[in-house]
């Protein structure tokens, strides 16, 4: 078993509700999510944040354009917010690189709500994100 929880989701060895992925990195929906979609975007390789490099955060954004897309056509959102943390400092809890892209709502605008509460299930959310 691959000892970071990220790297083993990319493994197939735990479950995760994969949204989106393509050649460099994969999307799957946040355990824990600040709104409906809240997904996060990580490197297929291992690396422990988006500043360890110069070239994760290239290898991560056509996934995250395209799922920030997906998340205002199939799940209604009107904006999205891009964040990453890089260092302990910052918040980050788990150390291979990730970007958080929050589908934002019309009702519940601006920074101080990003960190709001979800209201559908994760697998209503994927299963939306999944369809045609
Ligand atoms: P950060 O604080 O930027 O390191 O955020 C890590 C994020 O990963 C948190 O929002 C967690 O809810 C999320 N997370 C941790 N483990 C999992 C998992 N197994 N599947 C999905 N999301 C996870």
């Amino acid at each position: 078993m691959t000892e970071c929880v990220f790297c083993a989701i990319i493994a197939g060895e735990i479950p995760a509700k994969i949204v989106a992925s393509d050649d460099n990195a994969v999307a799957f929906l946040d355990l824990a999510p600040w709104q409906d979609g809240h997904s996060l975007v990580v490197p297929r390789r291992h690396i422990p944040d988006v500043l360890a490099d110069g070239e994760v955060l290239q290898e991560c954004s056509a996934l995250v354009a395209h799922l920030g897309q997906q998340l205002m056509t199939k799940l209604g959102a009107s904006a999205c917010n891009i964040v990453s943390n890089a260092g302990v400092d910052a918040g980050q809890e788990v150390f291979h690189a990730h970007i958080h892209v929050v589908p934002r709502y019309a009702d519940s605008p601006g920074l101080s709500n990003l960190k709001g509460e979800a209201s559908r299930s994760l697998e209503e959310v994927q299963e939306k994100l999944l369809s045609e």
